[in-house]
């Protein structure tokens, strides 16, 4: 790919398909995989991508190794953007896993965006080394309700764990409580709940967003969540709004939405953002960033890093 003036193989600068809405700092993307097994009715990247399930990208870890010497030191790294990086596949293929192997010595500062349990369960010893921080996705508590909407992903309660163990072993967590959809997770004291037990756990950011339909994730919630999904796609149909080559709710619904979320973690003393929403001020942003970023700790100091990233470049090639 190239953008920007890079010539970039498995790498891509961050674009959110160009979304004008979107505040995240300058990045580079990272998907070891492409395509989703995890399954998601709301996911946007189907659109993009289609719906098939994980495939992990081949020679992935040479691709990242050339890339990796044409991008700054410490550079901002996100790992799955767009495509779990610990599907259920992970476990067994481990491809995610070699390429932090790669990246973390190396210094990049890398922020792990996932509906996984992997990168506490198994992958801590290695994270907890880097400058790494973790934004998991845990979009509510009821688990037979997300088990239809997130179908192959870990239950919340097990997500939350994850979020204990990491945060013990000193790796930021924020959480995506994203995206919040009418009718199925907007319930505020469910959501109150949610961030009461994200709090105890350890994080200490929150970013949040209301469901933005394209007709693919519309349909298959329509069909995946019967008399709710009915409600939803009416909702969405009548009231929505064309943005940005998304249907967007207007934004009071959508302010009244995400308040909920946004109150209750200024209340428990967390950082929290919205995200392309359009929506600027205090009552909606109070974070260093709005993906998590601005929580990657400096492990390997920006002085050694270049150091390090070229004997470690000459080593391996
Ligand atoms: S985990 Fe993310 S990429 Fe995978 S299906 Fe769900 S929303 Fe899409």
């Amino acid at each position: 790919m190239r953008k920007g003036g890079l010539r970039l193989n498995i790498l891509s600068v961050f674009d959110p398909w160009d979304s004008p809405l979107c505040y995240c700092p300058f990045k580079f993307s990272l998907n070891p995989y492409t395509g989703c097994s995890i399954g998601c009715h709301y996911c946007y990247a189907t659109a993009y991508i289609g719906l098939k399930p994980s495939q992990a990208k081949k020679n992935a870890l040479n691709r990242l190794l050339r890339d990796l010497a044409k991008i700054p030191p410490g550079a901002i790294i996100n790992v799955g953007t767009s495509s779990d990086p610990y599907p259920p596949e992970e476990r067994e293929v481990g491809l995610t896993r070699a390429l932090l192997e790669a990246l973390v010595p190396a210094g990049f500062k890398i922020l792990i965006t996932t509906k996984g349990v992997l990168y506490a369960t198994r992958d801590i010893d290695l994270i907890s080394k880097g400058n790494v921080a973790v934004t998991p996705t845990i979009t509510m508590l009821d688990e037979a309700k997300a088990r239809v909407v997130e179908p192959l992903a870990p239950s919340p309660l097990e997500r939350i764990k994850a979020v204990e163990l990491a945060s013990r072993a000193g790796v930021p967590v924020g959480v995506r409580v994203d995206p919040i959809i009418p009718y199925v997770n907007d319930d505020r004291y469910e959501i109150e709940e949610l961030l009461g037990r994200l709090a105890d756990a350890g994080a200490r950011f929150i970013v949040t967003s209301t469901y933005k339909a394209r007709p693919d994730n519309l349909a298959r919630m329509r069909e995946a969540l019967g008399e709710i999904g009915e409600m939803v796609y009416r909702l969405y149909r009548e009231k929505g709004v064309k943005m940005h080559g998304y249907i967007y709710l207007p934004r009071d619904m959508r302010e009244r939405l995400l308040r909920p979320v946004v109150r209750e973690a200024a209340r428990l003393g967390l950082e929290y953002a919205t995200c392309r929403e359009g929506f600027r001020g205090r009552e909606w942003f109070n974070a260093g960033s709005c993906d998590g970023s601005h929580l990657i700790p400096l492990r390997i100091k920006p002085r050694r890093l270049a150091e390090r990233l070229d004997k470690w470049l000459g080593a391996s090639g």
